[in-house]
Formats: structure tokens, C-alpha cells, sequence
């Protein structure tokens, strides 16, 4: 098959040829076959970038709300157009299957346009009267400027997404550094950009890994990053964002506890396991990849859940009923190869799987894997594996199961299984996540999306994800007539 030769950037609305002599090979995961070779962006690429956004950051600025929300709404009309291609290419460059796939792009259509139907007021000025002095003060809030959106691979568009509908709402020029892994759904996100109309300059894509992103999270003329990937590399650009008082949004990595209370409904944990604890292959950040159990019910719920992971289907991802597709890379494929050996290494029980997947000639195919008997102190019961390896640790006391599921330096999210939804939600109020869900887990575009601990700093999603792009300006006024 011919790999496609990718070597432009989408600069100031047109695609330009860079001039950088480093490129990354795209790779299908299912077959191990190259897809294209796309340039990685040089420094010059990105200052091209960042100087085409800053050249529109006032007039962006200026523009009417009402008029940014409308192009947001026609960006959300033409990411559905493109609905079938977009599924195409996330499940070739990153292997989610197209049962998760082919939500993507409604899934991001949702979210843009729920970000223009709150913006207007999220922007609106107010005027607050002064209780220490007569006049009042008007409150503005003004867009930061140049917005550098920097996200892994798990979720090509949607983690975009999440971060250019608030962004363009607020009136934020952008540049967008997609993961070198999954450079084309970005690519093609361009295209939507372009027949939606926005202005030139006030979406920009450089393709590129690390480097790309560090020059882009260093570059003068930028005023905010938001970046979405793993804990370490956030915790850089947070050092660097610092020094450089650049605010700074930070959506990272996770362990998050699934807390099951003595009065659990098996029948809820079988129906909803898979989605809470390995979604995407468990390429998800917000896996609850801990099944935190009491020790009375551990055998029974330890049985079910090997039946139900076992019964979901590995294979081809382009198969509508495969569950598990292979994990993105390589690199990430033994990544888990590599904590299923430290998880039998330390003590744990591979009571379902723990190796490569059999019947693959080709494909990053690994197990679906549950390890019984882990301790808290175990690396696998404390460190991000990102792949479908489910930790079972098991509790005598619910203090003990709650301080088990805030034992780690993260929290992002966590679920709680009980019966009793009160119960459940007066443990929630324990346990240290940004997002819980009660017997089931989802996610909501109007609700705040926000890590905990080493999970982040500042929020994703709701009026909240809006204000992210914003500066406070208070303008103070003497009593009129
Ligand atoms: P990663 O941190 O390696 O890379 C993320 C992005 O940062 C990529 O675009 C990469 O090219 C870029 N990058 C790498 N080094 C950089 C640097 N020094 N300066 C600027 N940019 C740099 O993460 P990954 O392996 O691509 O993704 C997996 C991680 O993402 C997991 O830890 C997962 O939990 C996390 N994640 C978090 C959320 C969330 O919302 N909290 C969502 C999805 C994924």
C-alpha cells in the first residue's frame, strides 16, 4: 500500500510545506502497516503558527460572540459531515474500535455545540456595585490571547475538541500540536475548520511530538496552554508555564478507583464494568482500573467480572462487535506486556489473562487481563498502565477501602457501586476524584472535567472549560449623573 508523504501545516488557513526534515511514520495498529509519514513541526513551523494566530488574537477578539458561536455551530455541522471518514481514520491510526469510534464525532458535535449555547453569558460583563466606596465596577472578561492545545493520542478529535470549542468561544486564537501518533483526524479537523468559514489565522495545526509541543508551550507570543497527556509531561510544561507565569491548564494522568460497598448489585457491575474499567482498550485516562471489593463478597465479584471481561470480544477494531482493538504502539503494547510481568513479579494473581493476545499474526494485541490479590503498596496497584488490566484489591472496613481508593498520587475520577444510591453518593463525597459516577460513569459537557492531586490543575468542560480562556478585567466607575 502507498504510505501517504505528508509534509504541510495548516498556517493562517491554507496548508503550507514546512521545511523540517523530521517526520513520524503513522502506523495502523491492526496490521503494522504504515499509513503516512507526517512532517514534525520545526521551530519555524510553529513561530509561522503562533504569529498567524497572534496576527488575528484582536480581531478574533472583537468579533461579536454571537458571530464566534455561530461559526462553533457550523465547525459542529461539519465535523458530522465528515462523521464516517473521521471514524475511519481514529480507528486506523489509533486502533479504538468503531463501536467507541463512531461516537466520536457526535460526541464532539455535542460539545461545541454546547459551548456556543453557553458562551454568551459565560462572556457577559457584569456590573458589581461597590460596598466600601460610592460607584460601581464593571467585571469584563476579556480572551487571553494565543491558546496552545497540546493532546495525546487515546482520543484523536475528541481531546481536541474539548479544548477549541472553549477556546474559539472565548475568542482565543489557537494552535494545535495533536499527538505524533494521531496526526490525521487532527488533519481532517482542519478540513471542518476551513469549510466552516473561520477566519484564517484562528486555527492553526502543527504535527510533530515533543519537541513541536515544547517550542509551542515556549513561544513569546502565547498566552495559555491547555494540555492534555501523561503526569510527567505535564508536570514539565507546568515547571516551564511557571517560570513563565503563562496560565496553564493540565488534564493528566489517572488510577481511579471502582469502589464496590457491601451492598453492590451484581448485576450493575457485570453491565457497566467494561465501560467504567476498560474503555478504549483502557486507553482512557479516567479507567478505573482499581476494583476495590470487600473481602466477603471478593470471590463472587472477581468471578463475574473475568466472565464478563472474558466474554467481550478482542479482535479487528473496524468489527462493530469487537470490544478490545490492539493498544496504539508498539512501545505502548509492551508498556503493558511490561506491567503484566510486574504485577506476577511483586505477587499479584493473573486470574484472567497477563500476555500477548493469541491469534494474532500481526496487530499490538495484548490480553485483557484481571490481577486478583493486589496490594495497595503494588506498582500495579499505583501507577498508570493505560491498557485493559484491571487491579482487584480487597477491603475489610469501608475506611479501609476508602483510604485504599485515595492511596495514590492521583484523582481524576472514581465510580461507586452500592445499591443504595445515597449510600453510594455519601462515599463519593470521600473520595478524592474530580469525576465520580454513581453505579455508572459517564460524562457530561456541561459539567466541570477537572483532576485532582497529580491528575491536574484547572478544568475542562461546562461554563468552567470556557472561563479557562479568560482574563478578568475590572473597570471601576464613579457614581454617574
Ligand atoms: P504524553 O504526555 O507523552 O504526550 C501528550 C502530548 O504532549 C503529545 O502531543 C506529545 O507530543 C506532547 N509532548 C510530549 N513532550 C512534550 C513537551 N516536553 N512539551 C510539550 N509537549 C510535549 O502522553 P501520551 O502518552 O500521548 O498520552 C497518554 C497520557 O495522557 C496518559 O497519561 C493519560 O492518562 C493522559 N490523558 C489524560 C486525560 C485527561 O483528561 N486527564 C485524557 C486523555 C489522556
Amino acid at each position: 500500500m502507498p504510505v501517504d508523504q505528508i509534509g504541510d501545516v495548516y498556517v493562517a488557513g491554507r496548508w503550507r510545506t514546512s521545511r523540517s526534515n523530521e517526520h513520524t511514520v503513522v502506523t495502523n495498529p491492526t496490521t503494522e502497516e504504515p499509513v503516512a509519514r507526517v512532517v514534525s513541526g520545526d521551530a519555524a513551523d510553529v513561530d509561522a503558527a503562533v504569529r498567524a494566530a497572534a496576527d488575528m488574537a484582536a480581531t478574533w477578539a472583537r468579533t461579536p460572540v454571537p458571530e464566534r458561536c455561530e461559526l462553533v455551530r457550523r465547525l459542529a455541522d461539519e465535523i458530522e459531515a465528515r462523521s464516517d471518514a473521521l471514524t475511519r481514520i481514529i480507528t486506523t491510526e489509533n486502533g479504538t474500535p468503531v463501536a467507541e469510534s463512531a461516537h466520536a464525532p457526535a460526541q464532539a458535535a455535542a460539545h461545541l455545540r454546547h459551548c456556543a449555547e453557553v458562551g454568551p453569558a459565560v462572556l457577559a460583563a457584569d456590573i458589581r456595585p461597590n460596598p466600601m466606596a460610592p460607584g460601581d465596577t464593571l467585571v469584563q472578561r476579556r480572551p487571553l490571547g494565543v491558546a496552545g492545545l497540546i493532546t495525546p493520542w487515546n482520543y484523536p478529535l475528541s481531546l481536541i475538541v474539548v479544548k477549541l470549542g472553549p477556546a474559539l468561544v472565548a475568542g482565543c486564537p489557537v494552535v494545535i500540536k495533536p499527538a505524533a501518533e494521531t496526526p490525521l483526524a487532527a488533519r481532517m479537523l482542519m478540513d471542518a475548520v476551513d469549510a466552516a468559514g473561520f477566519p484564517a489565522g484562528v486555527v492553526n495545526l502543527v504535527t510533530g511530538g515533543g519537541r513541536t509541543g515544547q517550542a509551542l508551550v515556549e513561544h513569546d507570543l502565547v498566552r495559555k496552554i491547555s494540555f492534555t497527556g501523561s503526569t510527567g509531561v505535564g508536570r514539565s510544561i507546568g515547571e516551564e508555564c511557571g517560570r513563565l507565569l503563562r496560565p496553564v491548564v493540565l488534564e493528566l494522568g489517572g488510577k481511579s478507583p471502582a469502589l464496590v460497598l457491601d451492598d453492590a448489585d451484581p448485576a450493575v457491575i457485570a453491565a457497566t464494568i467494561l465501560k467504567v474499567s476498560m474503555r478504549n482498550t483502557g486507553q482512557t485516562c479516567k479507567a478505573c482500573t482499581r476494583l476495590i471489593v470487600p473481602n466477603t463478597r471478593r470471590r463472587e465479584i472477581v468471578d463475574l467480572v473475568c466472565d464478563v471481561v472474558a466474554s467481550a470480544p478482542v479482535g479487528d477494531p473496524f468489527d462493530p462487535a469487537t470490544f478490545f482493538g490492539p493498544l496504539v504502539s508498539e512501545r505502548q503494547r509492551d508498556r503493558v506486556l511490561g506491567y503484566q510481568e510486574i504485577g506476577r513479579h511483586e505477587g499479584a494473581k493473573a486470574v484472567l489473562g497477563g500476555g500477548r493476545a493469541s491469534g494474532f499474526d500481526r496487530g499490538w494485541f495484548v490480553e485483557p487481563t484481571v490481577f486478583d490479590e493486589v496490594t495497595p503498596d503494588m506498582r500495579i496497584a499505583q501507577e498508570e498502565i493505560f491498557g485493559p488490566v484491571l487491579s482487584v484489591l480487597g477491603y475489610d472496613e469501608l475506611d479501609e477501602g476508602v483510604a485504599i481508593a485515595n492511596g495514590t498520587p492521583y484523582g481524576l475520577a472514581a465510580t461507586v457501586f452500592s445499591r443504595d444510591e445515597e449510600r453510594a453518593a455519601a462515599v463519593a463525597d470521600r473520595l478524592e476524584a474530580g469525576t465520580i459516577g454513581l453505579n455508572h460513569y459517564g460524562s457530561n459537557a456541561a459539567a466541570p472535567f477537572a483532576g485532582h492531586k497529580a491528575s491536574g490543575l484547572g478544568v475542562e468542560f461546562g461554563v468552567e472549560g470556557i472561563e479557562e480562556y479568560l482574563a478578568l478585567t475590572s473597570v471601576h466607575r464613579l457614581p454617574r449623573g
